[in-house]
């Protein structure tokens, strides 16, 4: 099979021939249709995050092992089952849920896999889904997905839209709360229409323009401002920084801050069947073959792609 790998950081991404894997016991193997292109690929690609003081935070110091596949947005259909699989069988539709954890630790064991200790999410910690097929290390990670959808809307679910619905959750919204959802973007977008949707909350977007784009790593200065009593202020960006807190204003005015990274297999599983109802529709703008791969890294980084791009190797 082909499949994209970043072998060194910054370089282009060298389309190479693997093996295709032979799926065992609960494992399955997955002809990839559509793998969205996250921000999160960039950093992959980069090497780095940025941390406090500018300082980078590598990724293989929290892990990450190259060459590597990355794609963690996966849609596709199912083409080879190991012995152990039961309930799916060949060329049915299914998204993948990528952020699999080892199963043992803390987080795992409560369903919250996506905050593993020993995280093997695919495309960051194995390999991913840029690539004619991906293998699944068991089918209780696969969500089907019904004919009203095509793989290239529901690619992006289990990321952009896994991520904007743990964050609308875990705002915790009552009827008569003001939401503030910052960034109009693809996340943004999908949020606003996920809170109109599941909570009777009332809806305020911003946003800043591309010209300010300096500001825009000041994203959560502005919103701290914004905060009044009992406030919850959720983030999901990994666009890196730092934050000042005044430890006068956060016990007096008693909010909260919440990280929020992606979500549970059990969301997704809701999130797939709000899909399914049309209550979310992510965007795809571009697409791209597996030989334009750099360049739709290229164009994320550059902002020149405005909805989700998409890759159908
Ligand atoms: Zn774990
Ligand atoms: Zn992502």
């Amino acid at each position: 099979m082909k499949a994209a790998r970043i072998v060194k950081l910054n370089e282009p991404l060298q389309v190479q021939e693997l093996q295709t894997p032979t799926p065992k016991g609960t494992q399955i193997l997955v002809k990839v249709q559509s793998v969205g292109v996250c921000h999160s690929d960039v950093h992959v690609w980069e090497g780095y995050y940025e941390g406090i003081g500018g300082q980078p935070l590598k990724t293989t110091d929290r892990g990450v092992k190259y060459p590597l596949t990355p794609g963690h947005e996966i849609a596709g259909i199912v083409e080879g089952l190991g012995e152990q699989v039961e309930g799916f069988s060949k060329n049915e539709r299914v998204l993948i849920y990528p952020w699999i954890g080892e199963g043992l630790c803390p987080a795992c064991r409560i369903g919250e896999e996506n905050l593993c200790d020993k995280p093997r999410s695919l495309g960051i910690y194995t390999d991913g889904g840029y690539a004619q097929y991906v293998l699944v290390p068991s089918y209780k990670y696969l969500v089907k997905i019904g004919n009203d959808m095509d793989t290239d809307t529901s690619a992006p679910l289990a990321c952009a839209g896994l991520t904007s619905y743990g964050a609308v959750k875990n705002a915790n919204l009552k009827p008569d709360d003001n939401v503030v959802i910052v960034g109009t973007g693809g996340l943004g977008l999908m949020a606003i229409q996920l809170a109109k949707a599941i909570t009777g909350a009332k809806i305020i977007a911003m946003d800043i323009d591309d010209q300010k784009l300096d500001v825009a790593s000041k994203t959560v200065e502005t919103d701290m401002q914004f905060l009044r009593r009992r406030a919850r202020l959720v983030l999901v960006g990994l666009f890196g920084g730092e934050l000042k807190l005044s430890l006068v204003m956060m016990p007096t005015r008693a909010y909260k801050i919440i990280g929020s990274y992606t979500g549970t297999l059990s969301d997704l599983i809701e999130l797939v069947s709000l899909a399914e109802r049309g209550v979310i529709k992510p965007v795809v703008s571009n697409r791209f073959k597996l030989e334009q791969a750099t360049e739709a890294l290229t164009m994320l980084k550059d902002g020149k792609i405005l909805g989700r791009g998409v890759i159908n190797p």
